[in-house]
């Protein structure tokens, strides 16, 4: 367990150093400390990003596997931008942080990019209960937009579960290339328990999910009542989202990992400790796949005013 900062003072006090933030990943790399995997000797010594066994002389890179792996910029800047990330409860654009860290657009662009990998827990929880499942078309892209594909609009798939109450629980949101039945039970079995009630409207994609085991409630849609309010209030708060954080809009190529970001904080919005959000995120950045700036921006340049989404 890592200490949680929960104001500003707090986090300048943990991470003064680089040694500071090295030795919270190497904590939350080996919570019960190092163990060499080699010859599972925990005698150890540490230089700079380096750990080596002192038994069998084994090195690890302590940042290799990581969201850090092969990074320029001291440990300090990312820590720095993680804290900003969360601090704030909507987030913080490239625009409004690169003045903050001193860094150029394009790289804190990247960092912000790298860290919203991080947001998606392996193995997180599925949804259960009961679970509305809905789709959306999304966006409107500027004619020339370099990007993959030639539609205008993406296609989002959004689950809810519903509490006893009727209140939100948590929610999963998806790009998916179209509403085919295979596409959606794809979605439904990576993000949602077996044995749920999903309610759906009457669209033929969601016919056969109660082959897959899972209860299946289609409402009937009328002009007079929203048959599926939850997963509509979830796509207006993405879209007010987008438009308040990112106001000069975002890339479809990246759009799935806002959709990442959104979900992150929306099944944490409740949570008063932005340090759980820090930690959670820190826990991740070791576990998640390193990824390079090109694989992020996909051959395209990082945002312009070309490349925006008009909602
Ligand atoms: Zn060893």
């Amino acid at each position: 367990m890592i200490s949680c900062p929960q104001n500003i003072e707090q986090f300048e006090d943990l991470f003064k150093s680089e040694d500071d933030c090295i030795r919270c990943l190497i904590q939350v790399r080996w919570p019960n400390g190092f163990i060499c995997e080699k010859c599972q000797s925990t005698k150890h010594w540490l230089s700079g990003k380096l750990l080596g066994c002192s038994t069998c002389g084994n090195k690890v890179r302590i940042l290799a596997g990581t969201i850090f792996q092969d990074t320029k910029l001291p440990l300090m800047k990312w820590f720095r931008a993680i804290w900003e990330v969360v601090r704030r409860k909507s987030g913080v654009s490239a625009l409004a942080l690169q003045d903050e860290l001193g860094l150029t657009y394009k790289t804190v662009w990247t960092l912000l990019h790298k860290i919203r990998r991080a947001m998606v827990r392996p193995g997180r929880e599925k949804l259960k209960g009961t679970v509305e499942v809905d789709e959306t078309l999304y966006g409107s892209f500027e004619e020339g937009y370099p990007g993959r594909g030639s539609d205008k609009k993406a296609l989002i798939i959004i689950g809810v579960e519903l509490n006893d109450n009727d209140s939100l629980g948590r929610i999963r949101m998806n790009l998916i290339e179209s509403a085919s039945a295979d596409n959606i039970n794809v979605f439904i079995e990576e993000n949602i328990d077996k044995g749920t009630n999903i309610i759906t409207d009457g669209w033929s994609g969601y016919h056969s999910i109660s082959k897959y085991g899972y209860k299946h409630d289609v409402k009937c849609i009328s002009k007079d009542k929203d048959a599926l309010p939850h997963v509509h209030l979830v796509i207006s708060l993405f879209k007010r989202w987008i438009l308040g954080t990112y106001q000069g809009g975002i890339s479809r190529d990246q759009l799935e990992y806002y959709l990442d970001e959104h979900v992150f904080r929306f099944n944490r919005r409740m949570s008063k400790n932005r340090g759980l959000l820090f930690q959670r995120i820190i826990e991740n950045s070791v576990k998640v796949e390193p990824v390079t700036y090109n694989k992020i921006s996909r051959g395209t340049k990082p945002y312009s005013e070309r490349e925006k989404i008009i909602i």
